[in-house]
């Protein structure tokens, strides 16, 4: 007994009795239907690194190395799917599993938007060290200044920034931080002023 590849019913003969789809028939639907679900998938990771800059998280880099690991692990898995359903095998949990994934990248960036755009509590300045600064082209630019931490860990932190605040702020010098804390409590960054 496995499950059918296009509809998922039990079946114990090729040719499905609730889709009437063959093995063959039934696998390259299910191939499209992956196909389709992964262009919707790769175009929400590309929805979200671009959302995630409108604005950006305090701890941006960390949620943009989680994301990026959850979203090649997610691949990972159509890919998986995709050679058992080549070999007739039993795809029915991995299929839900990786269907379930899909919308995950749109929802992580209407978060991050909801998170800027309905945060209505006052920002706070946090005074800084700037330390380095460095910046990478592209079509989505990375510019970061690192900054002495005014937190308990201590570390530098990371602050995103655009390029007006970036340009006009050298190693060495004193920033205020402006921070707002998020609707949903993740810190984002408004801008940094010289001192
Ligand atoms: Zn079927």
């Amino acid at each position: 007994m496995t499950h059918c590849l296009n509809c998922g019913a039990e079946r114990d003969a090729d040719v499905c009795d609730s889709c009437g789809l063959a093995t063959t028939a039934a696998e390259f639907s299910l191939r499209r239907k992956l196909l389709n679900r992964t262009a919707i998938f790769v175009l929400g990771g590309l929805a979200f690194v671009v959302a995630s800059g409108r604005y950006p998280a305090l701890e941006l880099d960390e949620i943009l190395i989680f994301v990026g690991v959850v979203f090649f692990l997610t691949l990972g898995l159509a890919i998986w799917v995709e050679r058992r359903a080549i070999r007739h095998g039993e795809v029915e949990a991995l299929k839900r599993i990786y269907f379930g994934l899909i919308p995950v990248p749109w929802l992580l960036a209407a978060l991050l938007l909801a998170n800027g755009a309905f945060d209505s509590a006052r920002p706070h300045a946090e005074r800084a060290r700037v330390v380095g600064k460095f910046s990478m082209p592209g079509p989505v630019a990375t510019r970061r200044l690192a900054v002495t931490s005014w937190r308990e860990s201590g570390k530098l932190e990371r602050v995103p920034v655009d390029r007006v605040d970036f340009d006009r702020t050298f190693t060495g010098d004193t920033v205020d931080v402006n921070i707002k804390d998020g609707l949903v409590g993740i810190p984002w960054v408004i801008g940094v002023s010289r001192h």
